[in-house]
């Protein structure tokens, strides 16, 4: 399987050299150069399969430069159900994403019982593991430069501790996350971890990112990788559980399932894109927004118009707070009968800043079962209420605004399974909000805020990082 780019102007490549990089040289996303298809005798025979071997049976169709054998190991270290333990209630003692009925044709499906309560890890843990391997092989080292707000720089701390050939040096808004989040990541000692945090706030943190990913001789002798959501290797891990989820509430393959996904990068829901496309018989693809509702608009009209960071707004759902949806471009190659002339004329506009109206290809977008809504804090606030009074189970904020778009598109016999993005406690101050009470945090993350930290403090100052990176790597 090669992949190639969305813009059609980079050349064709095996997985493991698209894995460590970020974009393809020509500015476009990489994506498989088709679709492999699973046919109804395949979806019979996955049908039963655990997490593990699940996720070998689609990881194989779409990776064939790693050895089969190695390709398992890394599946079976990476899906553990002892790493996956913040379980609400598990069906059965290997459950990583266990199915919670709320009610006839309505789920949750639970992603977020790894290290970092949220649906991040189970893609970032592969990678973590990917990216040890292919090091190792080819004998290389990387240095992961990352700015983060929280959910994403945790997943990858996480992720990439102690893991050989590679160091994380992550930038955060010094003080700006929540206490909870900032012990997560600074309480982690592992040697190749390293937690910047800058005074500034997050936009100054990746615009220090950047200014060191344009200095091409640095770039190139640190070997500065990243693991933003635009990553092949974390989409392609994402696809595992729309197959597991679609498994866990139907019975035949005849049946259609909706999901409802609460979206920022498009990441999550490109992923069951791609699902739909391999042959999983998808209905709808909810696309929820909060109060960023760039890609709201876009399915209710044509019309995409990214906002500038200054025009995002810091909402409830923070990990949502995205005004320009990376991932995006891959669905739109796919929209466009993969036409790279078309998608690179539609991103001339997008990349000097402007938007671009794609309508007369809403009855395709019809066909490809994507809507969309979008929520506020008002919903978010009731939906958590509603939810915790209707059937005793406490969601976070992410996972509202996806209930509660996924409410409006609900079908008689066709279930609809909502993503629940991150526990609660991950978001305790929200969750007090709408509750009356902080929400039960998993016992060995009691306290954790007390743990012995370690961080640098450091100014908006680009030399100072590079030289940070220079010494530590
Ligand atoms: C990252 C994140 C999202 C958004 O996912 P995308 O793949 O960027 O669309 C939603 N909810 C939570 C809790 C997240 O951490």
């Amino acid at each position: 399987m090669k992949y190639i780019s969305t813009r059609g102007q980079s050349p064709a490549l095996d997985f493991s050299e698209i894995l460590l990089g970020g974009l393809a040289p020509d500015g476009g996303l990489y994506l498989p150069e088709s679709y492999p298809q699973f046919t109804d005798a395949d979806l019979s025979a996955m049908r039963s399969m655990n997490y593990r071997d699940l996720a070998f049976a689609i990881l194989s169709r779409l990776i064939d430069d790693i050895p089969a054998v190695d390709l398992k190991a890394i599946i079976d270290k990476t899906y553990r159900a002892d790493v996956y333990s913040f379980v609400r209630k598990r069906q059965n003692a290997e459950d990583i994403t266990p199915i919670l009925k709320l009610e006839d044709n309505l789920y949750l499906l639970n992603l977020s019982n790894g290290p970092t309560l949220a649906f991040k890890d189970l893609a970032m843990q592969l990678l973590g593991n990917f990216f040890e391997y292919v090091l190792a092989k080819n004998g290389e080292t990387t240095n992961i430069l990352g700015a983060t707000s929280g959910d994403t720089g945790s997943a990858a701390e996480y992720a990439m501790r102690g893991k050989k050939g590679v160091c994380v040096f992550m930038l955060s808004p010094h003080k700006k996350m929540s206490r909870f989040q900032t012990a997560q990541m600074f309480s982690l000692q592992d040697d190749n971890i390293f937690n910047i945090a800058v005074n500034g706030v997050f936009d100054d943190c990746q615009d220090m990112v950047k200014a060191v990913s344009n200095d091409a001789a640095f770039k190139a002798k640190y070997k500065i990788g990243a693991v933003n959501s635009i990553n092949w290797g974390r989409i392609v891990a994402q696809v595992v559980y729309y197959f597991k989820g679609y498994f866990a509430v139907t019975q035949n393959n005849m049946q259609k399932v909706s999901f409802a996904v609460p979206s920022g990068n498009f990441g999550n829901v490109c992923a069951g894109h791609v699902a739909r496309m391999m042959g999983l018989p998808i209905d709808k693809l909810v696309v929820a927004t909060n109060e960023n509702d760039v890609l709201d608009d876009f399915f209710k009209t044509g019309v995409y118009r990214p906002r500038g960071s200054a025009n995002t707004y810091h909402t409830s759902s923070p990990s949502m707070d995205i005004s320009k949806a990376s991932n995006f471009e891959r669905f739109v190659f796919d929209l466009v009968g993969r036409d790279s002339a078309k998608v690179r004329e539609l991103w001339a506009s997008v990349d000097k800043g402007g938007a671009f109206d794609i309508k007369y290809l809403m009855p395709k977008l019809a066909e490809y079962g994507f809507v969309s809504g979008s929520s506020n804090h008002a919903n978010r606030m009731q939906t958590i209420c509603e939810t915790n009074s209707k059937y005793g189970v406490v969601i976070d904020t992410h996972t509202a605004d996806g209930l509660k778009v996924a409410l409006e598109y609900r079908e008689e016999n066709i279930p609809m399974v909502v993503l629940e993005t991150a526990l609660p406690a991950k978001f305790e101050d929200a969750i007090a909000e709408a509750l009356g009470q902080a929400p039960e945090r998993p016992t060995s993350l009691k306290g954790i805020e007390d743990l012995l930290q370690k961080f640098t403090v450091m100014d908006t100052d680009v030399t100072a990082i590079k030289d940070f990176i220079a010494k530590h790597s």
